[in-house]
Formats: structure tokens, C-alpha cells, sequence
């Protein structure tokens, strides 16, 4: 006798095929509340757009700052995908969510997961970006630091604390940049300038070991664009620290 593979729906429970976690209905629903059905977009920075006809606020607020967004985080179905995995401890939806990601990195690109705070690692006890960052289809990089130390989301500050916030919330990790001269040497002072374009580092990939360098393309995941200043601050410190090509993606805009 054939056995039939069935499998269920990591959200709904309804049986699916075996190669499906999600099943065929609740797919389409989440088609429908992918930011890309049914809003434009800005030609510059890519931030969807609800009326083409004002300028674009990711523009205006984030200047130089590519972004990408998936998901309406109005949608209440869509969000509930992200409350099971960050609230409920759902990490099985992991895979789904690095599958909508991977979507849309291009060959070359690295991601950077930015880091949850201290706080909310402690309380949660696991980073959900850097668990998605596992299952992605592309090479990963950890450089970036949460340096916060508060307990404040970023929609709950002012704009001041905002903008403290930003300045401080992360560093780069260089540490594991090396050079790539012929005799791998350092330089005179026997540390890496955070400028030297010989840098590299070694990231974590499908394909094994791979380097980043400041020309690497690099891309900055998050969960949730809220007001967007969470990313802009990772996106900055990197630019400031010489590399000269990022872009940012979150899951969820607040559309
Ligand atoms: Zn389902
Ligand atoms: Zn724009």
C-alpha cells in the first residue's frame, strides 16, 4: 500500500502536502497582504507608497536609505504570523519568514540581521532575526551590535530619545574583518583601519566560507518598520563605518 505524505499547516493545522508548512489558503491570504499587491512604490528608495502624489517620507526622514518591506502589519492575519513566532515562541514559522526574504536578495548580497537589545533577549530569551537569518538563501554576516541598554521601543520615545536612540543603539563589529593582503599582514600600527577597502571578513553561507568586503552589497533585516528609526540607525553606523553599498528589508511596514 502507497503512503500518502500529509503534513499541516504550521498556522491553520489543516492537512497539506508534505513539501508545504503553510497550506495553499492561508498562502493566498498572505499574498493579499503583501505590501507589493497593493500599494506603489517610490522609485528612489523603494518604501511603499500610498499616494504617489506626496513626496515619499522614507526619503524625506532616511535619505540615501534603500527599503524594502513585505508584509502589512495592519493586517491582522499577516501579523499573527509574526505573533506566534516572536511571542509564542513559534519557531517553525523561522523558514516562511527567511523564504519571503530570500525572495528578494539578489546574487552577491550578504544580510545582516540587526541584533535584538538586551532586553529583549533577556525577557524573550532568543533573537528571532538572527534564528530567520539561519534559513536564509544567501550569506550572513553578524556585524552589527545592539548596544542599547534601555527598555523603551522606539514608538514609545519622543522625538529627542528618538534621536539619542539612533546615535547610539549600534556599533559595527570590525573585529572579524582581516586583511586579504598577499601575506596577510596588518597594518603598521598592527590593527585594521575601519577604511582599509582590503578588509574582509568571513561569513556564514550556503556555499561555505565567503568574505565581506566595504564594497560587499550588503542588506539590513529587521522584523517591523515602525517609524523606521531602529533601521536608519543600523544603516548609518554602517555607513559610517565605510561600507559603501547597503540597502535595508523588514517583514512588516506599518501599512
Ligand atoms: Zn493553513
Ligand atoms: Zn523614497
Amino acid at each position: 500500500m502507497a503512503i500518502k505524505l500529509i503534513n499541516r499547516c504550521i498556522y491553520c493545522g489543516e492537512l497539506t502536502s508534505v513539501r508545504r508548512r503553510i497550506c495553499p489558503e492561508c498562502m493566498e491570504r498572505i499574498r493579499r497582504s503583501r505590501l507589493d499587491s497593493f500599494l506603489d512604490f517610490c522609485p528612489v528608495c523603494g518604501f511603499p507608497l500610498v499616494d504617489r502624489l506626496y513626496s515619499c517620507p522614507n526619503c524625506v526622514r532616511h535619505p540615501g536609505m534603500k527599503t524594502r518591506l513585505m508584509l502589512s502589519y495592519k493586517d491582522p492575519f499577516a501579523r499573527s504570523f509574526l505573533e506566534l513566532y516572536k511571542f509564542d515562541g513559534r519557531k517553525e514559522f523561522s523558514r516562511f519568514f527567511a523564504d519571503l526574504l530570500s525572495e528578494c536578495i539578489e546574487a552577491g548580497e550578504v544580510a545582516l540581521p540587526v541584533p535584538s537589545s538586551n532586553a529583549s533577549l533577556k525577557k524573550r530569551g532568543w533573537d528571532q532575526m538572527d534564528r530567520i537569518s539561519k534559513d536564509l538563501k544567501c550569506p550572513v554576516a553578524r556585524l552589527l551590535v545592539n548596544n542599547y541598554t534601555g527598555s523603551l521601543q522606539s514608538k514609545e520615545m519622543n522625538e529627542k530619545e528618538r534621536i539619542e536612540f539612533s546615535r547610539d543603539k549600534f556599533a559595527v563589529d570590525l573585529s572579524p574583518l582581516r586583511p586579504c593582503g598577499k601575506d596577510g599582514s596588518r597594518g603598521k600600527d598592527g590593527c585594521l583601519g575601519a577604511r582599509s577597502r582590503r578588509a574582509e571578513a568571513q561569513v556564514s553561507g550556503l556555499s561555505g566560507k565567503q568574505s565581506v568586503n566595504f564594497d560587499t552589497p550588503l542588506v539590513v533585516m529587521d522584523d517591523v518598520f515602525t517609524t523606521g528609526s531602529t533601521m536608519f540607525a543600523a544603516y548609518s553606523v554602517l555607513v559610517a563605518s565605510g561600507f559603501s553599498n547597503v540597502r535595508t528589508m523588514a517583514l512588516y511596514g506599518e501599512f
